[in-house]
């Protein structure tokens, strides 16, 4: 049958995709939208999720529970956490540096774990981009748990 004599069968041709097409636009018109109005609106995280690195805090005396021993700094693979230490009270050290270079983070957990104190977890906190090299390394006050100073404030 030539072309011209299958006229009929070319408009079916034409128009069933455009059928298909309209029945999936008009399936999604009508059913819940799977987006978000990120940064507006944020997805709810999974359990374990493991962001950006926090110290705990003893609720009772608000201090770090950190003592300073340097065990989630040697179980680090990457050897990203850096720990400096000063005399504290009687026994005790002071910790007075603790920086975490996310950089090369893998969030794999490791340094927490190996906190013999639970001093150090990984919180939910993922949104973590910066235009600077120098962004990526998080200092002590910016990892305590309900930080005093927010690192957007001292990043000016
Ligand atoms: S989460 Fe893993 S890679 Fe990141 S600082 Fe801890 S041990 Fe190192
Ligand atoms: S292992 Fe725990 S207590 Fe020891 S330095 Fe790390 S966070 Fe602090």
């Amino acid at each position: 049958m030539s072309r011209k004599n299958n006229i009929p069968g070319l408009v079916v041709a034409a128009v069933r995709p455009l059928m298909e097409g309209l029945k999936v636009t008009l399936r999604f018109l009508f059913s819940r939208p799977i987006t978000l109005l990120y940064p507006y609106e944020k997805r709810e995280l999974p359990p374990g999720y493991r962001g950006l690195h926090v110290l705990k805090v003893d609720p009772e005396t608000q201090e770090m529970k950190c003592i300073g021993c340097t065990l989630c700094a040697r179980a680090c693979p990457d050897h990203l956490i850096t720990i400096e230490t000063s005399p504290g009270e009687g026994k005790k050290r002071k910790v007075d540096v603790f920086d975490v270079d996310i950089s090369r983070c893998m969030f794999c957990n490791l340094c927490a774990e190996a906190c013999p104190h639970s001093a150090l977890e990984l919180s939910s906190r993922y949104e973590l981009a910066t235009t600077t090299r120098e962004g990526l390394i998080y200092h002590k006050e910016d990892l305590l748990e309900k930080p005093s100073v927010r690192r957007e404030a001292s990043a000016g």
